[in-house]
């Protein structure tokens, strides 16, 4: 058994172990930005927040979770597979065998059947993490540092919340000035995806010319383009030197990225949609990418983030994780994984988390306390709980 201290940390053994005794959902919907924000496919109001507490015979709790819509019906799907499909393969397991109880779960059968995306891989990420969470609180170490060590210096951080299509272009240009200027950040991303590709672009060039020549510039379609709309704003892009086009076509389509990377000069990222290894492996084999983003919160999890940056490393390809969780996590993983070289920011749930994802000059800050930065404040569940039901 294990005393935690008050810093959360734990004395243990190297063999001994630490016993899962209960598996809990919960479900936070948190409001974004300014009440409303939207992109060229998708609007919100709130972020969900579906994830799990793991209870262990050590009085250690770990927290994970993955993101969403904040549509309560879908989000309950989710709950309601960790609670009902994974938990029960769970209690009495030993968190220390995180790997095989990541194979375990994404080689339930019957789980496997009905999933490998969406719904059974969104619950499978949130319980995955708190495992690591776990881990790295029953070592007393940040989960950077259990991971391998890395980048004291921090990580360059890039800000997402400025540019939604839902902007006027006087707000988008106010808040990617700003940005870059009284906030220190490295670079903005503009989402793009209008009716009117000349609207599009002609929001992207008052953001390079009011951020000047040296801030990165991402640009986002979200999906919406078909190819020769992508290759004919791919063309535009590159006299703005954006640094990368993100999910110009639709998310699972190789060959007409693979296309897309023949016709352009400026640099494909995508990933956020993607839910498997496999998946990324058919991209990056296909020479289709140029920046994976893979999302801890979509694919299995932490386990398989990291089969996805190893995949990349490979390659000798940089990786621009997406921020499904908001930071916590990935921010633990990008300073620890050599691939990792650049985190966006997007603030909605700062405020949910006992050590909130920091940027200080531009680089988000190695978090500091045990864990995998996921652990809620005590005040979360009833600041932006929804029962479940
Ligand atoms: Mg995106």
């Amino acid at each position: 058994m294990t005393k935690p201290n008050p810093l959360g940390r734990a004395s243990t053994t190297a063999t001994e172990e630490i016993r899962i005794t209960a598996v809990e959902p919960f479900l936070l919907h948190v409001p974004v930005t300014g009440q409303h924000i939207a992109d060229s496919m998708h609007s919100l109001t709130h972020w969900g927040v579906p994830g799990v507490v793991i209870q262990t015979d050590s009085g250690l709790r770990g927290f994970g979770y993955t993101g969403t819509h904040a549509h309560s019906a879908s989000d309950m799907l989710i709950t309601d597979c960790i609670s009902k499909v994974y938990a029960p393969l769970l209690l009495g397991e030993s968190i220390h065998d995180v790997l095989a109880l990541w194979k375990k779960m994404y080689h339930f059968p019957p789980a496997q059947w009905v999933g490998r995306t969406g719904i059974t891989q969104l619950a499978l990420a949130a319980v995955d993490i708190a495992l690591w969470d776990l881990k790295a609180k029953a070592a007393g170490q940040p989960l950077w540092r259990l991971m391998g060590g890395g980048k004291r210096e921090g990580i360059p951080a890039y800000n997402t919340d400025g540019g939604w299509l839902s902007l006027s272009k006087a707000q988008l240009v106010d808040n990617c000035r700003r940005s870059i200027e009284e906030r220190g950040f490295q670079g903005v991303k503009v989402k793009v995806g209008l009716p009117s590709a000349h609207e599009d672009i002609d929001r992207v060039r008052a953001v390079r010319s009011a951020i000047g020549p040296v801030a990165g510039l991402m640009v986002d379609a979200n999906g919406r383009c078909d190819l020769p709309s992508a290759i004919a704003l791919g063309r535009h892009f590159e006299e703005l030197e954006v640094a990368w086009f993100e999910e110009p076509m639709w998310y699972d389509d190789v060959e007409g990225h693979r296309r897309l990377a023949e016709s352009i000069r400026t640099p494909i990222a995508l990933g956020e949609q993607l839910y498997s290894l496999d998946a990324f492996t058919a991209f990056i084999g296909a020479g289709a990418i140029h920046y994976p983003q893979p999302d801890a919160t979509r694919l299995g999890g932490i386990s398989e983030f990291w089969q996805v940056a190893d995949l990349a490393l490979a390659y000798r390809m940089p990786v621009a994780p997406h921020a499904g969780d908001m930071m916590q996590v990935h921010l633990q993983m990008a300073l620890a994984h050599p691939a990792c070289v650049i985190l966006e920011y997007i603030p909605w749930t700062l405020e949910c988390f006992r050590e909130p994802a920091q940027v200080t000059n531009g680089r988000f800050t190695p978090p500091e306390l045990p864990g995998a930065g996921t652990e809620l404040r005590a005040d979360a569940l009833e600041r932006f709980g929804v029962k479940l039901t």
